[in-house]
């Protein structure tokens, strides 16, 4: 299937979603990582984090400064101070009435005790003698509990661990015991790339008809995409490259299938006679879920399914930026569900800097980045391509533009579809203050 044949209709892009999702089974691999393990970080927690205790566990102080009952200060009298009690120093059981206690941040504050007066608020003497302009009940006491009560989750399943997310999980207790995080198993992925001009990254490319061969750049590219743990996250097994030759992409996709939950392909899935790709899954008795998507470029993108349902070939097709376009938006949300991951990255909506030639069959993804206006308005700013082959204009451009089906072109200012490549801060309306 060429990416101008019409014999067979392709799907929209969202049906194409729709049925590489219907291949996740919610019976995805779990495995367990130590919390204070390098390696945690970018994983996905498989179970929520829950508070082992109250946070804070006790009564704590907030401030330097004198603990006191605040009734105290109403007499106006200088308070003898009873003793001092640092970070961690044992619970301070009695102070008798007209009294205060010195108090570093992070101690226990007395139960008996209701106020905390910072230094700078005092005259620091003994007995000591307090501003109280302001001071209210309850001051610079952060309660037992006010965070979090035991057993409340802290952290949801289904979340990307970053450095907040592993702090939290030892302030909740999962450092306690054999301090294992249960983690989703990353994909596994096998990387393919096929085609007889393709040589190595480092071939200098000086040989005899080495003048129309050409690097294999996608392979590398698509082993960078999905092991990205802040995007795809996935786990490349296996990495090769394969001419076009029967034998050759039999034995060879047999091999990457072996010990994959996808196999990614990249080129031989069109419609020329070296497009090898498709009738070796047919041969072997896969599921055809996809064989053509409506989307420019990317048309010639397919998908397969083994026969126990266990393993999904995708064929991306071999044009650098087609490969690129078909990764991030046909197979993120299926990397994203296979991780479990709580929220797909969402798409925003955004004005189109400048007025861009459309498909009046297909939507047309470009890559794209943001750009802010002289008034602080963000838009989208797509760089001139020469097609799908140009890789190089995918330098600098942090996500897709998805242009409307129109005849000619998408007028400046129109609002497009931004397709993040990272999540980034999406911005909400009535944010919480802090
Ligand atoms: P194909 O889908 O195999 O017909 O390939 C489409 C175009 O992408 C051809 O110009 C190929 O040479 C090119 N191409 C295929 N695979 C790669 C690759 N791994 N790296 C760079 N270019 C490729
Ligand atoms: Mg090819």
């Amino acid at each position: 299937m060429s990416d101008d044949d019409r014999s067979r209709p392709p799907i929209d892009v969202d049906a194409a979603i729709a049925r590489l999702l219907d291949t996740v089974t919610p019976e995805r691999p779990r495995t367990t990582i130590a919390v204070t393990d390098p390696d945690l970080l970018g994983h996905v927690l498989a179970e929520a984090i829950h508070a082992d205790r109250d946070q804070p566990p006790f009564d704590r102080a907030t401030m330097d400064g004198y603990a006191l009952r605040f009734a105290d200060l109403e007499a106006g009298r200088g308070l003898p101070v009873h003793g001092s009690i640092s970070a961690g120093g044992a619970r301070m059981a009695h102070v008798p009435t007209g009294r205060c206690v010195a108090i570093a941040t992070g101690a226990a504050v007395p139960r008996a005790l209701d106020t905390v007066v910072e230094h700078e608020s005092t005259d620091r003497g003994d007995p000591l003698e307090v501003d109280s302009t302001g001071i209210r009940e309850g001051r610079n006491i952060h309660r037992r509990g006010a965070d979090a009560t035991a057993g409340a989750v802290l952290v949801p399943a289904g979340t990307r661990i970053d450095a907040a997310v592993r702090a939290a999980a030892i302030t909740g207790g999962a450092a306690v015991g054999r301090g294992l995080v249960p983690i989703q198993a990353p994909p596994r992925v096998a990387v393919v790339s096929t085609g007889d001009e393709l040589r190595a990254p480092e071939d200098p490319l000086d040989g005899d008809g080495d003048d129309v061969r050409i690097r294999d750049s996608n392979r590398p590219m698509l082993v960078d995409l999905v092991s990205d743990r802040s995007t795809f996250g996935g786990r490349v097994v296996d990495s090769r490259h394969l001419v076009d030759e029967p034998s050759a992409i039999a034995d060879g996709l047999d091999a990457a299938a072996r010990d994959a939950d996808v196999v990614l392909t990249v080129g031989g899935v069109s419609a020329g006679v070296l497009d090898l790709v498709p009738g070796h899954w047919a041969a072997r008795g896969w599921t055809t879920l996809v064989r053509g998507v409506r989307m420019q470029p990317g048309r010639p993108f397919s998908a397969w399914c083994s026969p126990d349902g266990r393993t999904l070939a995708v064929g991306l097709p071999g044009n650098p930026v087609s490969a690129f376009a078909c990764l991030h938006i046909l197979m993120r949300p299926w990397f994203d569900a296979f991780r479990g991951i709580r929220k797909a990255s969402p798409a925003r909506s955004l004005p189109l800097q400048a007025a861009t030639k459309a498909n009046s069959s297909r939507p047309v993804f470009r890559p794209a980045r943001l750009v802010t206006d002289v008034r602080g308005g963000v838009g989208v700013a797509i760089p001139r391509w020469r097609g799908s082959g140009d890789l190089v204009h995918l330098v600098g451009t942090t996500g897709l533009a998805r242009l409307p089906v129109v005849d000619g072109e998408v007028p400046a200012g129109t609002p497009v579809e931004f397709h993040p490549y990272r999540d980034g801060s999406p911005t909400t309306a009535g944010e919480e203050g802090g």
